[in-house]
């Protein structure tokens, strides 16, 4: 298999639509390419579009051509301007630019007309009166051939005439369409006379009422690829019977270029769903709280969970482009999401679930100021002040009075490491009159910040905190996979069923470092022993930071790390 050595550092096999743009270009089939990402503004983008707009941009990038953002925007009934807007910030924020303005489909309306005018005047299109049901009658099966429509003769003079007056709005939705005259014994059931024109008294979202008859997606995505000269079309494999009438189009009408389809797998990802139509039944049904909440796989609820470009990118790339499908583990997409925050996001303390402890040797009204890393491993992030005070907050689970071996945290008589702080020992846990413990008293070892205590005794383990006087409160959620079915999408069960009940944990009253104050939307951390977060964009205040959890440090799931 031959090896790409002009992009990054790693050579990695060619993926077949590579070789094939190679050749072409070798060949001088083409001189460049242009590719483009085609939408239908009908929902927001999820996961599986990210992985072509990462395919048909990363091409371009690659082969030093060009990729367009052209919305397929030929359902006037389902598409909407806040679709459209989503989809262009979705597409920047991963991080691509599309060559010149964007582009719309409806604005080739007139063009696309004109070939259907061409197609009747050359006899190869019809106007036919069945209704939608004769019509499904007399298309036939799989197994067995289509009917000829009693329509399909029709004079080319009629057929302009009937054509004109559907335009004019003259006949009802589904009283008529127009029709391309093929094949109607076809194996191939796309071939068999597809419609080109339905009547749709419609608004459109940018023609407005200048259409009351709309052209069909197949008549009009070729085409506008072949008016946008892309030389590689590539869409996934559902298409793949779709493309002998995509070139029917372009060998029977004049066209400026003669475009070429070539078809991937689509993405499948474990435990998620990627159908825009069960995603906006989600948000329409509200089980979760519209198409960008941080649960749903869209590119918009993966930025709002946290989830960084790169990481989406890497992904991508990581699980290639084949034409065989199958599954992907949900575990791939979530060790790229930490080994990107791991590499970029700086380190935070935040008690979760707050237990004060008392440090009984520490002066009432002192603060001293501990200086710890942003990062671990990277100096350029610098560093961040942590006041330390004679009360603290510790997690109440990281407290027992008395614990196995096992337990690495604060016991009774134990001692435990303050990340970035004093060792200290715990002397007594306070109880409430039901016995809750709501305070432990403990003392901090002499000479132990930075380094073990004098008296070799060393801490069993290391606890975060935070400064009892000195943090800001918070909320925080706490996210799991959505479903906890693999394949929440299998035929014979209502997805639905499969939602994971716990999905979200919202926990109040949460305790951050000070240096938090400043986070805005958009940062990330990781919360030291508890996973990577950021500022949730919605409800977070200036009053009440709201943080979600991105994803926990460890894969609790699947063993997929150990695959990689
Ligand atoms: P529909 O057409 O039913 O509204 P769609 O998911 O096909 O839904 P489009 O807006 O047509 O949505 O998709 C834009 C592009 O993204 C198409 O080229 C499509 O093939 C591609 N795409 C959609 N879903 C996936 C997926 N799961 N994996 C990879 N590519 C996808
Ligand atoms: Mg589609």
């Amino acid at each position: 298999m031959s090896t790409d050595n002009t992009s990054g550092n790693e050579s990695k096999p060619l993926h077949f639509i590579q070789q094939i743009i190679k050749r072409d270009l070798n060949e001088g089939k083409v001189q460049s390419i242009a590719t483009r990402f085609p939408p239908e503004p009908n929902g927001y983008l999820h996961i599986g579009h990210a992985k072509s707009i990462c395919l048909n941009f990363g091409l371009a990038e690659e082969f030093g051509g060009t990729c367009n953002l052209r919305f397929d925007d030929t359902n006037p009934e389902k598409e909407n301007q806040e679709y459209v807007d989503s989809i262009m910030e979705d597409v920047k924020w991963l991080g691509y630019q599309w060559h010149g303005e964007v582009r719309y489909a409806s604005d080739y309306f007139d063009q696309i007309y004109e070939w259907a005018l061409y197609l009747i005047e050359q006899g190869k299109a019809y106007v036919c009166d069945l209704s939608p049901e004769q019509a499904r009658e007399y298309r036939g099966t799989l197994t067995t051939p289509g009917k000829n429509s009693p329509y399909r003769d029709r004079s080319i003079k009629d057929n302009l005439s009937l054509f004109e007056k559907m335009r004019a709005g003259e006949f009802e939705e589904g009283r008529c369409s127009l029709r391309a005259k093929i094949d109607m014994a076809s194996p191939n059931m796309n071939m068999r006379d597809p419609v080109l024109y339905r009547v749709r008294k419609a608004h459109h979202h940018r023609t407005g009422d200048k259409w009351c008859i709309y052209p069909s997606y197949d008549f009009t995505h070729g085409q506008s690829d072949a008016i946008e000269k892309i030389s590689h079309s590539i869409c996934t494999l559902e298409f793949e019977d779709h493309r002998p009438l995509y070139d029917w189009f372009i060998e029977n009408l004049p066209v400026p270029a003669r475009p070429h389809q070539y078809e991937f797998a689509r993405l499948n990802l474990s435990y998620t769903i990627t159908s825009k139509r069960r995603l906006k039944q989600l948000v329409d049904e509200g089980h979760v709280d519209g198409w960008n909440d941080p649960r749903m796989p869209t590119v918009s609820g993966l930025r709002r969970r946290g989830v960084t470009p790169a990481a989406i990118r890497n992904f991508c790339d990581r699980i290639g482009v084949t034409r065989s499908e199958g599954m992907v583990d949900v575990g791939m997409l979530e060790y790229s999401i930490r080994e990107d925050l791991d590499k970029n996001a700086p380190r935070a303390m935040c008690v979760l679930r707050p237990l004060k402890l008392v440090l009984t040797n520490f002066a009432e009204d002192k603060t001293e100021l501990l200086e710890a890393a942003a990062h671990p491993n990277r100096e350029e992030l610098g560093s961040r002040e942590l006041p330390f005070t004679k009360e603290l907050y510790i997690e109440e689970e990281d407290f027992l009075e008395e614990a196995n071996k096992k337990y690495k945290r604060l016991v009774l008589g134990k001692r435990v490491r303050l990340r970035n702080a004093y060792v200290i020992e715990a002397d007594e846990a306070v109880k409430d009159e039901q016995g809750n413990i709501i305070e432990v008293r403990a003392h901090i070892v002499e000479d132990s910040l930075g380094k073990d205590p004098q008296d070799g005794v060393k801490p069993k383990g290391v606890i975060h905190w935070v400064s009892a006087q000195q943090h800001i409160d918070c909320e925080v959620r706490l996210y799991d996979r959505l479903f906890i079915e693999e394949n929440p999408a299998a035929s014979g069960v209502d997805f639905l069923n499969s939602i994971n009940p716990e999905n979200l944990v919202i926990l109040r009253g949460c305790k951050a470092e000070i240096s938090l104050a400043t986070a805005s939307v958009g940062d990330h951390f990781q919360f030291e022993r508890q996973g990577y977060f950021c500022l949730d964009s919605r409800y977070s205040t200036q009053e009440m930071p709201v943080f979600n959890r991105t994803i926990g440090l460890r894969d609790s799931w699947s063993k997929i790390s150990s695959q990689l």
